[in-house]
């Protein structure tokens, strides 16, 4: 799955989840990304609170995840106004 934040592009790649604990939710400290018990696996939540912090990207073993590019300042002043 892919989502788009401005500048920025959220890959998540679900074949490669496979820590099966969560840690990308756990160490996302903005309520984005949710633990689906049932198949083990991460899924996308609520984007509109993602920051871009680039945690769960960092921590995740097995780079399911990956945050491609970076916010402009045009990024910065639109989500202001
Ligand atoms: S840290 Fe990586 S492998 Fe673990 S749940 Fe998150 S995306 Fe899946
Ligand atoms: S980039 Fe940061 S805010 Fe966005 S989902 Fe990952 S940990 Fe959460």
């Amino acid at each position: 799955m892919k989502w788009k934040g401005g500048s920025i592009t959220y890959i998540y790649d679900e074949d490669q989840c496979r820590c099966k604990l969560g840690l990308c939710v756990e160490a996302c400290g903005q309520g984005v990304l949710e633990f689906d018990e049932g198949k083990e696996k991460m899924r996308i939540g609520n984007t509109v609170q993602c920051i871009f912090c680039r945690q769960c990207e960092e921590i995740c073993p097995y780079q399911a995840i990956s945050i491609e590019g970076a916010l402009t300042l045009e990024d910065i002043r639109t989500a202001f106004v």
